[in-house]
């Protein structure tokens, strides 16, 4: 395969952007070789600069969930475009997404827009401390939630795979006041709501977890978080950035039944564009400046043309709830045929899968928390990854990631995903 363009401007990039890229995985460190640069992108596939043809297994980190460039995002998009691109002052737009929302996320009975992830974490938090006058907030190892300062501690993703889990730069005072524990044990928050009684504002977690691999939670793991919350008057918060809109219309939270107190938003709520959202309960939400006293604010928050693709994307997948049972096929396909090769050539490896997201992980160990996870063999995991990109197929590159499945993969893609697979195994070992 001819990645010349892709090389030249990678090394060319290195002079001007820090590590030449402008978000860190993209770098491929982890994986080995160097980035393919994109041109292009259309239903299942990305087109790099050299013309190369992959199909797409992350979708853009997720938002993607219907594939690349469809019709209905694009043409949302020109026709806000008419209009100018940005007003810095209310629209109805935001109304009907605002209201959409609500409609379909069960604990957001009022949602601020924001331009990120990381946005939203990041005020859900400062909003559950102006709520509840506290300021320790407890977070799950190896979940991560956008790179404010509190949450780079022991997080997931981006900062795993670069071996930077607590970032130079936080500050002693600042990670003093984030509390760690495992995901999925409740004895662990107990403890932890013990030691710190009546001073805990916030649980931030990331219902089903996607930023170390993808692990499940256990039975009554959520619904237990549900009661100590409610018992201590402790804000639960779902970070659904990756499973809102993707789990289910309404996200992990419509699909386990449980009703966090604030949820987070990003990715799919935007259909491509820079969004994010927090929302939640009236009563905490009323404590956002002008209504309240907890500031938080944005010059492009809102902004009409990311609105207009948030919109077209949120009402398509409120209207077509078919998407998510084609999704979950393709998915199932996907991820049994994964597993059905691996067995053949006697290889067994963790695989989780929930919905469209799924993760094959390099141990044979069962993979439920950020230590199972980190058993994964990843010198394997890039080379696997190495193998596949050389067949046509854009994993993400790191084994800390779920892939996120589109509508767009039909039956002989992933024909062509499991062949290559097979092929990729049998080279790596
Ligand atoms: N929360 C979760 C669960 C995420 O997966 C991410 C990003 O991957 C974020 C927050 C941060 O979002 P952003 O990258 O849009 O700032």
């Amino acid at each position: 395969m001819n990645i010349s363009e892709s090389k030249r401007l990678f090394a060319h990039a290195q002079n001007f952007i820090p590590g030449g890229v402008n978000s860190p995985v993209r770098a491929f460190r982890a994986v080995g070789g160097e980035p393919i640069f994109i041109k292009r992108a259309d239903g299942a596939y990305i087109f790099d600069e050299d013309d190369n043809r992959y199909i797409e297994l992350i979708n853009s980190w997720g938002p993607m969930i219907i594939g690349h460039n469809h019709t209905l995002i694009r043409e949302a998009v020109i026709q806000a475009m008419e209009n100018g691109t940005s007003f810095g002052a209310p629209t109805a737009r935001e109304i009907e997404i605002a209201e959409l929302i609500i409609s379909m996320v069960p604990s957001v009975e009022k949602v601020r827009m924001v331009n990120s992830g990381t946005e939203a974490t990041m005020s859900a938090i400062r909003v559950a401390r102006g709520y509840t006058g506290r300021d320790k907030f407890i977070k799950m190892e190896g979940h991560y939630h956008g790179h404010g300062d509190s949450f780079l501690i022991a997080a997931g993703s981006g900062a795993i795979t670069m071996g930077n889990p607590d970032s130079p730069g936080v500050t002693k005072g600042t990670a003093k006041d984030t509390l760690l524990a495992p995901y999925n044990s409740l004895e662990a928050i107990e403890e932890l709501v013990e030691a710190n009684k009546g001073e805990i504002a916030a649980l931030i977690l990331e219902p089903v977890p996607g930023n170390m691999g993808l692990a499940l939670p256990k039975p009554g793991y959520l619904e237990g978080l549900r009661e100590i919350c409610t018992r201590e008057g402790i804000v639960l918060i779902f970070d659904e950035v990756m499973t809102g809109f993707r789990l289910s219309p309404g996200g992990a939270q419509e699909l386990f039944g449980v009703t966090p107190d604030m949820t987070t938003l990003g990715k799919i709520i935007g259909g491509g564009m820079p969004v994010g959202a927090y929302g939640g309960k009236k009563e905490i939400m009323e404590h956002v400046s002008p209504a309240g006293p907890v500031y938080q604010a944005g010059t492009l928050s809102g902004n009409p043309i990311a609105m207009a693709a948030g919109l077209a994307m949120l009402r398509h997948l409120n209207a077509q709830k078919s998407v998510y049972t084609k999704l979950n096929e393709i998915s199932r396909k996907v991820s049994e045929g994964i597993q059905n090769i691996n067995q053949v050539l006697g290889y067994n490896y963790s695989v989780n899968h929930l919905g469209s997201m799924y993760c094959l992980f390099f141990t044979d160990q069962p993979v439920y928390d950020f230590e199972s996870a980190k058993k994964s063999d990843t010198a394997l995991f890039g080379k696997y990854f190495q193998a596949m990109l050389k067949r046509g197929i854009y994993l993400a590159p790191s084994q800390f990631e779920s892939l996120f499945l589109s509508t767009a993969l039909k039956d002989e893609l992933i024909d062509k995903i499991l062949e290559a697979h097979r092929e990729s195994m049998i080279e790596i070992h």
